[in-house]
């Protein structure tokens, strides 16, 4: 089967983190780009239905923190799955530092960190597409950097048990995040409970 073009194009994974109103959110993002060298400039696009993207609009600073192959899957659970419009995603989790601009680097299962400070922002409809100067940048370890295609390899779960259910029923699987839907049909406008991506992220596996 011939792939898709635009998955052949190769993306880190990052923690994306913001404070805002005295409150600290992340999430996962696969878009972080350093566009110039001198002065030392990177580029983040942000969907806008990220509780992330609009704690950006309110305050400039961020930190993204570069996710390594040692990354453990309940990472991307933490700060991919959820939203941080209802939950904390900090609680309870203490492998964090408080960067000089004022928001959480982290320090498990990732190999570096970047602060910035955002000084333009493009709308591009679903997403906003900020530039900013690099603050501080942070080695934290030699573990080589996780792509989203080693994420989809080794990362995530694989599901031990594929295709037919005992009703001989046919299920799509997330490709993202591995929820399985059983139906014949996926509706069109599924959204996958767990990392909220749409159907077209869904494989079927018959
Ligand atoms: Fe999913």
């Amino acid at each position: 089967m011939a792939a898709n073009p635009m998955n052949q194009l190769s993306y880190g994974l990052f923690v994306l983190t913001a404070n805002a109103d005295g409150k600290d959110n992340g999430c996962i993002i696969n878009t972080v780009g350093q566009v110039t060298a001198t002065p030392n400039r990177i580029t983040i696009a942000v969907n806008k239905s990220n509780h992330t993207h609009d704690m950006l609009m309110k305050n400039n600073r961020f930190t993204v923190s570069v996710i390594s192959q040692r990354a453990d899957f309940s990472l991307f659970k933490r700060f991919g799955f959820a939203t941080g419009r209802d939950t904390d995603k900090f609680a309870g989790y203490s492998a964090v530092k408080r960067t000089e601009n004022g928001t959480l680097a982290v320090l498990e299962g990732t190999n570096a960190y970047i602060t910035g400070r955002i000084f333009h922002s493009i709308d591009l409809g679903t997403h906003t597409l900020f530039i900013a100067e690099v603050e501080e940048a942070v080695s934290l370890s030699d573990a080589p950097s996780a792509t989203y295609a080693y994420y989809h390899k080794s990362i995530k779960p694989q599901p031990e048990k594929v295709g037919e259910t005992p009703a001989g029923q046919t299920i799509w699987r997330c490709t993202i995040c591995g929820y399985e839907y059983v139906g014949d049909e996926l509706p069109e406008d599924f959204i996958c409970p767990l990392c909220k991506h749409p159907a077209s992220d869904f494989e079927k596996v018959t």
